[in-house]
């Protein structure tokens, strides 16, 4: 089984996570996916709660299943109530399914942060990694697998895959009461209506 884990903070998930998604699964014939909430060490201003975001990453988890059913979401980041590290995650989930061959599904802006997260050698040992790039012409600033890993050009995966939207574009705009509705799935629309976040 390909095991491929999509983390993030999903606040709130947009239409740019699921798109990765639709994608990620029919490229890389993905036969299990989990998003995996996290209490990001870098992003200390979250604007929702971690229930509210664990439930919209479920939507968001419905919505990718409505078209071929592989999606889960996994709180066992939340459940730590501390800083979580995607070094943990991959250990844990490579525990749980020892069996299944596992796959980081990463964007590019997090991807520039790889070198500061915890043991980020061990990652590129633990997983494979694809990551989804806005442009494939700037290779500068990427970071570099550790040198004992030979080709780190097989280590890592790139595809190409720009849209520009994100958590902070539609907070911003939902917090200037304009339209988010092209920006993320309806079901995650009118959660974020209902319940009145990001206001
Ligand atoms: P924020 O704007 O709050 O930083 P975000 O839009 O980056 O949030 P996250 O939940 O932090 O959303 O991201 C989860 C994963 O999705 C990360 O790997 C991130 O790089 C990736 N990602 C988010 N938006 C896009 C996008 N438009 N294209 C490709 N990858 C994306």
């Amino acid at each position: 089984m390909h095991l491929a884990v999509f983390g993030g903070t999903f606040d709130p998930p947009h239409n740019g996570h699921l798109a990765l998604c639709l994608f990620a699964r029919e490229l890389l014939e993905i036969d299990r996916m989990i998003i995996s909430v996290s209490n990001n060490p870098f992003k200390q201003n979250r604007e929702a709660g971690d229930f509210h975001r664990k439930h919209m990453a479920e939507l968001l988890s419905s919505e990718i299943n409505r078209v071929g059913s592989c999606c889960e979401v996994s709180g066992w980041e939340l459940e730590k109530q501390q800083p979580s590290y995607t070094v943990d995650l991959l250990r844990y989930l490579n525990a749980r399914y020892p069996s299944d061959r596992l796959t980081l599904l990463v964007g590019e802006d997090s991807f520039r942060e790889f070198s500061s997260w915890k043991e980020y050698e061990q990652l590129f040992l633990l997983c494979g990694i694809v990551v989804f790039r806005r442009s494939s012409k700037e290779m500068d600033g990427l970071p570099r697998p550790p040198s004992n890993i030979q080709n780190w050009r097989e280590a890592i995966r790139f595809i190409d895959f720009a849209y520009l939207v994100s958590s902070t574009e539609v907070r911003e705009l939902a917090g200037a009461g304009k339209s988010i509705s092209r920006l993320v799935p309806a079901s995650v629309h009118r959660y974020i209506n209902r319940h009145a976040l990001y206001r």
